[in-house]
């Protein structure tokens, strides 16, 4: 079977030790299996993605030993192809516009992090239709309409990490209750909803293999889910440990002290920082 993974860093802030981690991890395993590493900017967060942390990252990973078969993906290069995908979610009737704050929105659109509940869209805007959608709306997912089209489809992914390995039915009466309405899409500003762009892009990528961290395993079914419904099939995920600071808190791209340019300014080797995290 082939092998193809990839490593998709938020370019929000200088490369840490749980994102060198994660890349060693899926390097070491695509060369392993003679198959592809491929390398993918999720960079349409404009307010917080940074030329320089590209920049920074390129190095770092490079610094680190780590060689992508391919030119790397910026998904702000693509954002008319994410839109397309909103609008074939919309002509399946799966859709509806929401005007609720810009705040909100754009949290809702950024790739959720460890301890931070997204919380559940109480549905002001559920009874809108998209006939009078206007151009500062951003678009949701009918959540209920998405999953009925999907009831009698037996909705699961296979985990082949170490952690929850195993096959995972989807529940799709969690979805509505526990995820509810995402937003998958927004037109007047050029940008793209984590879920759905990172889900298109396994499938643009053809990713065999989600490596990733453990913090983004309960968010998998809605993205199973929307790949379903563009009528693609998952790949395999293998979520790992996260790597954790002396009081067990996730390390975070805002704690610096972490960034791997403090530990190569330091004078550390990438052999290092391979101890470092366990490889
Ligand atoms: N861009 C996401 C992050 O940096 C990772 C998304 C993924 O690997 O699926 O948290």
């Amino acid at each position: 079977m082939s092998f193809v993974t990839r490593f998709a860093p938020s370019p929000t802030g200088p490369l840490h030790l749980g994102h060198a981690y994660s890349a060693l991890l899926a390097h070491d395993m695509a060369r392993a299996a003679g198959g592809q590493f491929l390398l993918r900017f999720e960079d349409t967060d404009l307010d917080r993605c940074k030329p320089e942390y590209v920049q920074q990252t390129l190095d770092d990973l490079k610094w680190l030993g780590i060689r992508w078969d391919a030119e790397p993906l910026f998904q702000s290069e693509h954002l008319s192809v994410y839109n397309q995908y909103v609008e074939r979610l919309t002509s399946f009737g799966l859709t509806y516009p929401c005007g609720c704050s810009r705040k909100d929105i754009a949290a809702a659109m950024a790739a959720p992090q460890e301890g931070v509940a997204q919380a559940v869209y109480p549905q002001t805007c559920k009874a809108r239709s998209m006939e009078d959608r206007s151009d500062t709306d951003a678009l949701r997912l009918h959540m209920d309409k998405a999953c009925a089209a999907l009831r009698g489809t037996e909705l699961s992914f296979r985990e082949v990490g170490p952690i929850k390995s195993g096959l995972h039915a989807i529940d799709l009466e969690r979805l509505i209750s526990d995820v509810g309405d995402i937003v998958i899409g927004r037109k007047d500003i050029q940008t793209a909803a984590y879920f759905l762009a990172s889900a298109v892009d396994d499938i643009r990528q053809n990713i065999t293999h989600v490596v990733r961290g453990i913090d983004l395993f309960d968010f998998t079914p809605v993205q199973v889910l929307l790949l379903h419904l563009l009528g693609h099939e998952p790949p395999l995920y293998h979520h790992h440990a996260l790597i954790r600071d002396e009081n067990g808190k996730r390390l975070a791209k805002r704690d610096d002290a972490r960034a791997i340019a403090v530990f190569r300014a330091e004078g550390a080797s990438p052999t290092n920082i391979r101890s470092m995290v366990g490889l």
